[in-house]
């Protein structure tokens, strides 16, 4: 099934110019880009995702994870198949991989239309668009989200964050809030375990908080791959210092899985390891995720540090949160409540 594609250029020979992602992919006739979702045809560039949807949950907007944009709230979360990078620790692989296979991709045949009435009928705050990498579906996300504003709905972006300028600008003011991975802090671990490059990532989190979106950013912690001390000082200074203190980090736990099934489940003291690293830069917000139990996820008043919010997997208590401020001390907690 194939629609229109947006966000490309003309180039000789009847090749295509996809600017969709900092890939930038030349695509050749009746080839696709490193996404295996955007198809040459004839000199025009198709989605082979618009209308097929791969996954469909209702879903806690804590799970995003998203915890300071509409707690306790549930989003309706949608994803295609397809992603513009190529993780080896991928934990979503068999959706974001499938398309590269050459196979037929796949799905339950869908419009803006059915999802939104869907997300109302489900009595959903928000859209997430989640699972795979958004980027690759963005007619179907752009076209749903101007519907859901319509109707009074939020959007959020579950992504890795490497979409081109032009695409960033086209979803400024329809994506209300965004968790972005932030997957490392050096070039050569996105380069040679991701397929994508750094800097992109960077420059679209610097855009995404000056342009207003609530953004939230989540690192997947993996034993000796982008766990050294000296590394996460950076990326906590980078957040801290470029994005705001305000900005929730969400450091997580890694499960063997993919092409890195030999990689340990990474170690408690190296995720409060990450932590400590996040608060002593001055992250006012730190949580670890995918690890059940204990303060981890709570949410603490950066002024009286009393406990606001306690969450257990993705259920929560809000003994402390009254409109956006702490009930003990009057602070206002950063987040869209
Ligand atoms: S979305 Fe990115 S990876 Fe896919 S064709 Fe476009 S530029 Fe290439």
């Amino acid at each position: 099934m194939l629609h229109p594609a947006r966000l490309w250029k003309s180039q000789s020979g009847n090749k295509v110019q996809c600017r969709l992602c900092s890939h930038f992919c030349i695509i050749d006739e009746n080839n696709h880009g490193n996404c295996g979702v955007r198809q040459n045809v004839d000199g025009q560039l198709m989605t082979r995702t618009y209308e097929l949807v791969a996954a469909l949950n209702v879903d806690p907007v804590e799970k995003k994870p998203l915890y300071h944009f509409l707690p306790g709230t549930k989003t309706f979360s949608m994803g295609t198949q397809g992603c513009n990078f190529g993780c080896t620790f991928c934990q979503n692989a068999s959706l974001s991989q499938h398309p590269k296979t050459g196979r037929e991709i796949t799905g339950q045949k869908v419009t803006p239309e059915i999802l939104v009435e869907a997300a109302i009928a489900h009595e959903c705050d928000s859209i997430s668009y989640t699972y795979s990498e958004p980027t690759v579906f963005f007619e179907l996300m752009q076209d749903t989200a101007r519907l859901a504003h319509a109707k009074g709905l939020q959007n959020i972006m579950v992504s890795n964050g490497f979409q081109s300028p032009e695409c960033i600008e086209e979803l400024t003011g329809l994506i209300d809030a965004a968790n972005i991975d932030l997957k490392a802090f050096n070039d050569d671990f996105y380069r040679d375990i991701c397929a994508g490059r750094l800097s992109p990532v960077l420059d679209n989190l610097r855009h995404l908080k000056r342009n207003g979106w609530w953004v939230e950013v989540t690192t997947l912690l993996i034993p000796d791959k982008n766990d050294s001390t000296e590394e996460l000082k950076a990326m906590a200074a980078f957040i801290a210092d470029e994005l705001g203190k305000e900005v929730p980090w969400h450091i997580s736990r890694f499960h063997p899985d993919y092409k890195m099934q030999n990689c340990p489940v990474t170690p408690m003291e190296d995720l409060q390891r990450a932590r400590k690293t996040g608060t002593s830069a001055g992250l006012e917000y730190v949580y670890i995720g995918n690890v059940p139990g204990d303060d981890n996820t709570s949410t603490f008043c950066p002024d009286c540090h009393k406990e606001l919010v306690k969450r257990f997997g993705f259920e929560m208590t809000n003994a402390g949160l009254a409109e956006g401020m702490c009930k003990y001390c009057g602070c206002e907690i950063d987040g869209v409540f």
